[in-house]
């Protein structure tokens, strides 16, 4: 578990050039699907929660993620024809209800480089879940251009949005998204979508042991009695590029007893079984915060997710190393009632808990990049 994953950097390259990893057919069983049926998986978990990645491109270089010597000036990126249109994301999206999901979240890459996004929004955000209700639509973003996009965002019904920031100290900021952006910027997108009423606000800190984790406390300061909640997440061994160590990773207990060295915290029971993060309040009333702990406290019991990449694979797992292509049946013709088959046949067979199994995994290089099939 303490090994870091040493991968060539050729072969990782390599790996990331077009075609995308290995890509399974899915395959509609011939009898029709009963019409009520809503699939669980070989662990008995439904399926509720589909995270749509927009594009696999991002302005920032966070090492953790898109590693900027290896997504360099010369990396492909999937050429604009590869991308699922709105038009398909929603048909999909409609199909997804059809089988139980009740929420979409739009994710990357950062999501709000995909042009006229808050279109799509529009569009997703008239569909209805099996019950009749609208879809929790939501939406994970760097931040970096939500000042100017939160409130059409809203106007096309989006619900609410995860800002991802790792420290509040700008030369720390600026080096992890190794992008120079200023850490500013974010703070005036996140007050941006509370005002245009995008909440609860969550933001998303990943940290790193010796890169950013002086900045727990400035960071749980900061958002105290904001009324937005703060979530660390341990850094986790998604992909093949971010050179990751378990020597880098902060256990959520250790950071939690940091924090509460300074303000006493009290446990927050789970609103859902399927929840990544675990909650505590803090004691005083200024609010709450939560722990994403998938490397020293796996979720994969209830893990109720699916991921639809840019171009049109569906992972059933974050750390999935092939998907399943959606696209050729959007693109060949399937009626929808072929494609609702499809994929209920292929939640059925779902057996993923890779983050309970992850020390039997450790070698592994097929990976798939996190900007690449959705955060
Ligand atoms: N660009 C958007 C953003 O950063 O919010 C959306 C996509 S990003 C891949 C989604 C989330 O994944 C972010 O909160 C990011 O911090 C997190 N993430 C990326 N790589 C990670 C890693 N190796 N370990 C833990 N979280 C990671
Ligand atoms: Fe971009 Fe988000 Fe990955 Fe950072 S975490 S490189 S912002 S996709
Ligand atoms: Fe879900 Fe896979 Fe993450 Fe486990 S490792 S919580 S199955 S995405």
């Amino acid at each position: 578990m303490s090994e870091p994953i040493v991968v060539p950097l050729a072969q990782v390259k390599d790996a990331l050039k077009a075609p995308r990893p290995r890509t399974l057919p899915i395959q509609a069983p011939a009898d029709a699907l009963p019409a009520s049926a809503l699939p669980t998986d070989t662990l008995g978990r439904p399926l509720h929660d589909l995270r749509i990645s927009v594009t696999d491109r991002c302005n920032f270089r966070c090492s953790y993620c898109m590693p900027r010597h290896i997504f360099a000036s010369d990396h492909e990126f999937l050429p604009h024809s590869e991308l699922l249109s709105f038009e398909e994301i929603t048909r999909t999206a409609s199909i997804f209800m059809q089988l139980g999901v009740r929420k979409l979240r739009l994710t990357g890459g950062e999501p709000l480089l995909r042009k006229h996004l808050e279109m799509l929004v529009a569009q997703l955000s008239g569909l209805q879940t099996i019950d009749g209700t609208t879809p929790e639509l939501t939406l994970t973003t760097n931040g970096s251009a939500l000042a100017k996009k939160a409130q059409a965002l809203k106007d096309a019904g989006l619900k609410r949005v995860t800002v991802s920031l790792d420290a509040l100290d700008d030369a720390v900021f600026r080096r992890m998204n190794d992008a120079d952006f200023p850490v500013a910027d974010v703070l005036r997108g996140i007050e941006a979508a509370q005002a245009a009423g995008l909440g609860p606000i969550k933001v998303n800190m990943v940290v790193q042991k010796g890169v950013n984790d002086h900045q727990i406390i400035p960071m749980a300061r900061h958002f105290r009695g904001t009324g937005i909640e703060l979530r660390f997440i341990e850094f986790m061994d998604v992909g093949s590029t971010n050179g990751w160590n378990m020597a880098q990773v902060l256990p959520s207990d250790e950071i939690r007893q940091l924090i509460a060295n300074h303000w006493a915290l009290e446990p927050i029971a789970p609103r859902q079984i399927s929840d990544t993060a675990q909650r505590w309040a803090y004691a005083d009333g200024q609010g709450s915060i939560g722990f994403i702990s998938s490397v020293t406290n796996a979720f994969c019991g209830a893990c109720n997710r699916l991921r639809l990449s840019t171009d049109g694979r569906l992972y059933s797992c974050l750390f999935a190393t092939q998907g399943h292509d959606l696209r050729a049946l959007l693109r060949g013709g399937a009626d929808n009632q072929t494609i609702q088959a499809g994929i209920h046949h292929l939640w059925s067979a779902r057996a993923d808990r890779y983050s309970e199994l992850r020390s039997s995994h450790q070698g592994a290089i097929e990976r798939i990049e996190m900007s690449y099939i959705g955060g």
